[in-house]
């Protein structure tokens, strides 16, 4: 009698606090600045602020996250180099070697959550396209080339000095270079032009271009977001579009609900094709996530709402994990 009576108890605490049942879907974010929060806001790689602290990861259900390398301009004077990027590359891997719930970076089995990584901004690298090889041996999977500046490598959406040309040629070789590694190159922040000239060397290499972290802008006109054109232009790689919560880069003009990241979702799917769609949240990359989607432990949620919004569960699978394991894992590494 008294265990009849505390099941429905306990079943409304459950209901009432917004606890989860175990995650249905496993997720693997593309996108997750954790090294920015431990690098230069003095949070840890375990906690960041919380959007994408364990906890939270354990409880959306993500079972792997990329950590991109990134250096802020103020960082240093002359802009990002290279040993700020081997300072932060050393500081994520102390963090990790903590272990055991955040990996080592790779492919292989873990007990804990996987990590790869990755750069945003890799214009350090310009002067030195034969160190990518080094660096690809210690985790890095995917090549975001430039950030909110132009830099040696390409033009970025975020500077407003005007556009002459897209790569530079050091950049072109950098694109060779890592399509040579059999590595992605990302074009999440690049000009218009610079995303165009990497889809026309990956013509050449067959080499992956990704967008770890951009939206539609046939939805939400930013420059940060790609064009239909762009989107098609990256799935023609074999390449992924990473859906990103910032509610600016979701709708334009009001706060982004959940329900404007599903239209943002299924739109991608529908130009994209449901095999080139992934989750690149942005979490601790300083984001107002669309409501809804606080952090990390929302993916069940929006897991539900891609349901409720007719994407059928074998393309929710592919867009919350298993297209981003396709990139970070095609060589088993
Ligand atoms: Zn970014």
């Amino acid at each position: 009698m008294l265990k009849r009576r505390a099941f429905p108890l306990l079943w409304c605490a459950a209901f009432a606090t917004g606890a989860e049942a175990e995650p249905r879907y496993e997720v693997v974010d593309l996108h997750v600045d954790l090294p920015y929060q431990l690098g230069y806001r003095g949070k840890s790689l375990q906690q960041g602020t919380g959007q994408a602290g364990l906890g939270a990861l354990s409880a959306g259900g993500v079972r792997g996250v990329v950590l991109p390398l990134f250096v802020p301009r103020d960082a240093s004077p002359t802009g990002p180099r290279l040993v700020d990027l081997e300072e932060s590359y050393l500081r994520v891997l102390r963090e990790l070697q903590r272990g055991p719930e955040l990996a080592l970076p790779g492919c292989g089995e873990a007990s804990g959550v996987r990590t790869w990584l990755a750069f945003e901004g890799a214009g350090p690298l310009a002067d030195a396209p034969e160190s990518l090889g080094a660096w690809v041996a210690r985790g890095v999977r995917i090549v975001g080339l430039v950030h909110t500046e132009h830099n040696a490598l390409a033009t970025s959406s975020g500077d407003a000095r005007p556009v002459r040309y897209g790569l530079t040629d050091a950049g072109k070789a950098l694109v060779r270079r890592a399509h040579a590694l059999g590595v992605a190159v990302d074009v999440s922040h690049a000009s218009d032009r610079a995303v165009a000239d990497v889809l026309a060397v990956a013509r050449e290499t067959s080499g992956l271009v990704v967008a770890t972290h951009s939206n539609a802008r046939a939805l939400c006109d930013h420059p940060r977001n790609l064009t239909d054109e762009q989107v098609r232009g990256i799935a023609a790689t074999g390449g992924v579009v990473g859906l990103n919560f910032h509610s600016p880069f979701v709708v334009r003009g009001r706060p982004a609900e959940l329900a404007d990241v599903v239209d943002q979702a299924r739109h991608l799917v529908r130009v994209a094709g449901e095999d080139h769609v992934a989750i690149g949240a942005d979490f601790e990359g300083g984001i107002r996530p669309a409501r809804g989607l606080s952090d990390a432990s929302r993916f069940p949620a929006l897991a539900r709402a891609l349901s409720r919004g007719g994407l059928r569960e074998a393309a929710i699978k592919k867009l919350l994990s298993e297209n981003a394991l396709r990139v970070l894992c095609r060589s088993g590494k």
